[in-house]
């Protein structure tokens, strides 16, 4: 009973090894691609949107202080001829018409009186002392820009304002510019002038965490508090942050405060857009890389292939040895590596042991223990291969003429030896391919392999003269009576043939022995 063989194959194994090895290199590469990719981008827009931030942010210093410093220089002429009415509303006018950045402009007396107000005259000057921008402003004493309020005509509004000193530094009152944030005023302008693009966008909010500015018009004057962005922007740092906006969508921002007003500016950008491209980018590295894979990964399958081939070749053989099977030549294995060459090399030195030992054995069961030769089982099997193919084969009977008187005269002892030395001499004038057999007591066969009846006749004539003529031990002259018969179309059986060169045999003893008869 064979031993079982553990189910799996080297082959398969080794195929399952590289490819799952290929597998994780190749997942390993997307991986460490894509991460890097995705930290990039993530960088890259954080850093886009802080500089963005920082950009509006300065856009809106310069704003308000070029505002303030037209501002102030009309309060330091207002600040000579305050009581001047007509002075005063020709600076206002100036103040307005000189650029858009004001949506108009309030003078107020330290009193608490409109002085002037262009151009809603009637709106501002019979609300403005109810403002309570305008009374900060005024008791602020100093330049000052306010949080964001509605006004009347129900604008967002900012003011911006300056104080009006005398000459000998009494505070006289202030000027006053509001700006408009919903409509195209300069201080939108410097904020949406700003491209934007892949989703990117800024807003401002005011110390009261109001919303100044913001690319979606409905969401201005609302209030975003808790948002991490601008709390930090109000405490005066600027930075980035990467976290879910106040409706819960993942954004990249950055955030700058605009110091003098103390507002905020974030600029943000969702994290979506920012790696839209990381799709792209993947779908390159993995047509750049598949090639290349495709053609390692056949290129290994064909290595597994020639590694593999030896030893499945060897395993095969030893198999086949262990069944007792004939084996597959094994010099023919390409053993091209060490190993597989020691293998090989073992097993053939183990052939070759068991070779030699079966030959023994088969020599001993298969050859007749005096002589030699070949016995009756050998002919038997030799004649079997042989009517089993379309070999034309020729028999030969062949018996010594009165060896009886051998015995007799000489002893069975030397009959034994002249048995041998017949055979001896059979042996020697026998082919290659013929099969000289000892079949019985001093009978002998000659299976003579691919001959006709005349190279059969001309055979069996040459022995029975080389027995003639040759000295035998004790008798000195020896003579054979031969047999011969070939095989014919309607030659059926191994056994007709036997008996025709039998028959044959009989005939040459008949006839007077040492002679050859031949059926023909
Ligand atoms: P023929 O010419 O008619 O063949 O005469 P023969 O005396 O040879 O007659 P046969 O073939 O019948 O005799 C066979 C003899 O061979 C009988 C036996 O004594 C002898 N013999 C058989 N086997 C052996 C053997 O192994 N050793 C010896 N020494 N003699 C044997
Ligand atoms: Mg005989
Ligand atoms: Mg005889």
């Amino acid at each position: 009973m064979p031993r079982r063989l553990p189910l799996f194959h080297l082959r398969p194994l080794v195929l399952a090894i590289v490819v799952l090895a290929c597998l994780a290199t190749l997942g390993n590469v997307l991986y460490v691609a894509y991460r890097v990719q995705h930290d990039a981008l993530v960088h890259f827009s954080l850093q886009t949107n802080l500089a963005y931030a920082n950009k509006v942010a300065s856009s809106i210093d310069e704003f308000l202080r070029s505002a303030q410093s037209r501002l102030h220089y009309s309060a330091t002429q207002l600040g000579q001829h305050f009581d001047d009415a007509s002075l005063l509303q020709t600076q206002a006018k100036l103040l307005q018409a000189q650029d858009e950045d004001f949506n108009s402009i309030v003078i107020m007396g330290a009193d608490g009186q409109v002085r002037v107000a262009y151009p809603d005259i009637a709106q501002v000057a019979s609300h403005s002392h109810h403002s309570p921008q305008l009374q900060q402003a005024l008791a602020a004493q100093r330049p000052t820009i306010s949080p964001a309020y509605t006004s009347r005509g129900n604008n967002l509004v900012v003011l911006v304002a300056e104080p009006v000193f005398a000459r000998d530094g009494r505070f006289l009152g202030i000027v006053a510019g509001s700006v408009f944030l919903k409509k195209d005023s300069g201080l939108h302008t410097a904020i949406a002038a700003h491209y934007t693009q892949d989703g990117t966008f800024a807003f401002v909010a005011d110390a009261n965490r109001r919303l100044l500015y913001h690319p979606d018009a409905t969401r201005i004057g609302a209030k975003a508090s808790g948002s991490p962005t601008i709390e930090a922007a109000l405490r005066g740092e600027n930075g980035t942050l990467a976290a879910p906006n106040y409706i819960g969508i993942p954004m990249l921002s950055g955030f700058a405060p605009v110091t003098d007003a103390h507002w905020a500016v974030v600029a943000q950008q969702p994290r979506e857009h920012a790696l839209a491209p990381l799709r792209e980018l993947t779908r390159k590295v993995l047509l750049y890389i598949l090639p290349a894979s495709v053609l390692g990964l056949l290129l290994m399958l064909w290595m597994t292939y020639r590694l593999t081939l030896p030893l499945r070749q060897l395993a095969d053989s030893a198999l086949r040895i262990a069944a007792g099977e004939p084996a597959e030549p094994l010099h023919r294995v390409d053993a091209w590596y060490a190993e597989a060459a020691a293998i090989r090399s073992a097993l053939l030195a183990g052939e070759r042991l068991l070779q030699e030992r079966f030959g023994k054995l088969r020599q001993q069961a298969e050859s007749d223990a005096l002589t030699g030769l070949a016995n009756r089982r050998v002919l038997q099997a030799a004649l079997d291969e042989l009517m089993d193919s379309d070999r034309q084969f020729a028999v030969l009977a062949l018996d010594i003429d009165h060896f009886k008187r051998v015995n007799d005269t000489y002893g069975h002892d030397a009959g034994d030896e002249v048995l041998q030395h017949l055979a001896e001499l059979l042996r020697r004038s026998a082919r290659q391919q013929d099969l000289p057999c000892r079949v019985g007591g001093e009978e002998f066969t000659l299976l003579l392999a691919d001959t006709g009846l005349d190279d059969a006749r001309q055979i069996a004539e040459r022995i029975r003269e080389a027995v003639e003529m040759a000295d035998t031990p004790h008798v000195g002259k020896l003579t054979l009576s031969i047999g011969v018969a070939c095989r014919q179309a309607d030659t059926a059986l191994a056994e007709t043939l036997l008996k025709q060169a039998d028959e044959q045999l009989y005939k040459a003893k008949q006839n007077g022995r040492n002679r050859v008869e031949v059926l023909v």
